[in-house]
């Protein structure tokens, strides 16, 4: 992902000559600044079309192995008082599962969208559930009841793909008892 790498570094330089050329308040942008600021704003555009690229892929790959797509239902979270990258990243995270469900629908694969509720508070493999949920900087999940330990991305995606092999779209829609046997050729994401 060399291209990943160079995007950044001329991000970076296009909002370090920003930051450079911005004058104080009440003065109108310098051409430098605006020169940059529109430098910035391309770079940001070619990283997220190399994005939407490089997921069409991906996405293809999957749907391509798999009959039964599970995918983590998303909200954007744009409103909310998150960061930059932070931002970013949902961003390119919705753009891609976006692309999953459409090339999987279109491949007549079985797509399912859970909910996101309680799936990083159950266990994937006794499908118990923590009485609270794991804190963000928690990497890794741990089941008190049957003792399961996996890190905390996999765990989820597990119940996901669990919840949809039961042909369910809630974690609480799944009782403890509803297991199934182990099969293949299904993705959660
Ligand atoms: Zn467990």
């Amino acid at each position: 992902h060399g291209h990943r790498k160079r995007c950044a570094a001329e991000l970076a330089r296009a909002q370090r000559t920003m930051a450079r050329r911005r004058r104080g308040k009440g003065h109108p942008p310098s051409k430098g600044y605006r020169r940059a600021r529109t430098q910035a704003a391309k770079v940001q555009k070619k990283a997220a079309r190399q994005n939407r690229h490089d997921g069409r892929i991906w996405a293809g790959t999957v749907v391509d192995a798999h009959h039964l797509v599970a995918v983590e239902d998303f909200k954007p979270r744009f409103l909310s008082k998150s960061t930059m990258a932070r931002k970013a990243a949902d961003a390119a995270i919705a753009t891609v599962k976006r692309e999953l469900i459409e090339q999987g629908r279109r491949a007549g694969r079985k797509v399912v969208l859970v909910r996101p509720a309680y799936t990083t508070m159950t266990c994937s493999r006794c499908f118990a559930r923590a009485k609270q949920p794991l804190g963000l900087e928690e990497r890794i999940f741990r089941c008190r009841a049957c003792g399961h330990t996996a890190c905390r991305d996999r765990n989820a995606a597990r119940v996901v793909l669990a919840v949809a092999e039961r042909g369910h779209t809630g974690v609480d829609d799944v009782s403890q008892t509803d297991h199934l046997p182990p099969g293949g050729g299904a993705v959660a994401v």
